[in-house]
């Protein structure tokens, strides 16, 4: 029932950094996308990063212009999720709350066919809990892309209690089919990948807040000390600080104390200062 070789339109919910990241790579794929964000200014916004991004491939001829205006042109964006009632897959990017994704799948399991696959590429949320929302939970299925989606190769498939395995070879396929490498995960707070790294991050802004070390020097302490392309600090305002935050907070609440957010963390997102997205987080952007 659930075959890759069914998939030819692709929805994304949220046109953020992620869903627009999404739409590019499968774009460019040569999968049809309809892009959906909740108001027409986000989908635009989104809809430029795609087009600056796509540019960028053909100055550093990885596509040629005509390879990226048809990736551009097979991505259509709406307000209305009704226009992803075509859709065969669905990749669900939008904000990292609960009871906005369940919101979001019960949406989507009204307005697409039965058949279409529904995955979220949420950080740390249960799929488990997300797929409830819905009256198809065997084709709920986890498919985590990496910031930045059009670089970075790693993809997690996390598997929740209903999703059948038709499902898990699916998310693979079709990750692999956008040029991806995949892992998999159990349902588990965190996944493989978060579980490790927000810890680390948070723990860099304890440490920056309780005056252990300047930010460049933490940073530059674990990218030369432990040879990792970015610190804690400099790669938290990279995800977004209100990602982090959210996140460590999902940790915090289904494993405990040792994954309290930093304070620093909480006062940052408060005063509004996300990272690159805001043009400041720990350190100032253009
Ligand atoms: P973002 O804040 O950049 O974008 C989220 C977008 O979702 C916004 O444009 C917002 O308007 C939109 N949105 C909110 N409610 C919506 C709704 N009901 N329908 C449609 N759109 C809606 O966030 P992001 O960084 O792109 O993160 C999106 C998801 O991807 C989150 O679940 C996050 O945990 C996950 N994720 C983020 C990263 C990262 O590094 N930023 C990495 C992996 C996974």
């Amino acid at each position: 029932m659930y075959d890759l070789e069914d998939i030819e339109t692709v929805g994304v919910v949220g046109a953020g950094t992620m869903g627009s990241g999404i739409a590019q790579v499968a774009a460019t794929a040569g999968y049809d996308v309809v892009i959906r964000d909740i108001e027409a200014e986000f989908v635009e916004e989104g809809l430029d990063t795609v087009d600056s991004s796509l540019s960028k491939f053909v100055d550093k001829d990885e596509l040629t212009a005509e390879e990226a205006e048809a990736a551009r042109g097979r991505i259509e964006g709406t307000t209305d999720l009704v226009d992803l009632s075509d859709c065969d897959l669905v990749v669900e990017a939008a904000v990292e709350k609960m009871d906005i994704k369940q919101d979001i799948f019960a949406d989507l399991d009204e307005v697409t066919d039965g058949d279409a696959v529904l995955a979220t590429n949420t950080s740390t949320l249960s799929i488990t809990t997300i797929a409830a929302a819905t009256e198809r939970p065997e084709a709920v299925v986890g498919i985590h892309f990496m910031n930045p989606v059009q670089l970075m190769e790693g993809v997690e498939i996390v598997v929740g209690e209903k999703t059948t395995d038709e499902v898990v070879e699916l998310a693979h396929g079709f990750s692999e089919a956008l040029g991806k490498t995949t892992w998999e995960s159990d349902d588990k707070p965190g996944f493989v990948s978060n579980r490790i790294l927000m810890p680390w991050i948070n723990e860099g802004v304890r440490a920056f807040d309780e005056g252990v070390a300047t930010k460049e020097d933490i940073d530059r302490g674990m990218k030369l000390g432990t040879n990792v392309p970015m610190g804690p600090l400099e790669l938290a305002d990279h995800i977004g600080l209100d990602i982090c935050l959210d996140a460590t907070q999902t940790l915090h609440e289904e494993l405990g104390d040792r994954y309290k957010p930093a304070y620093l963390l909480k006062r940052k997102v408060e005063a509004g200062d996300l990272g690159k997205k805001t043009g400041e987080g720990f350190y100032e952007y253009d």
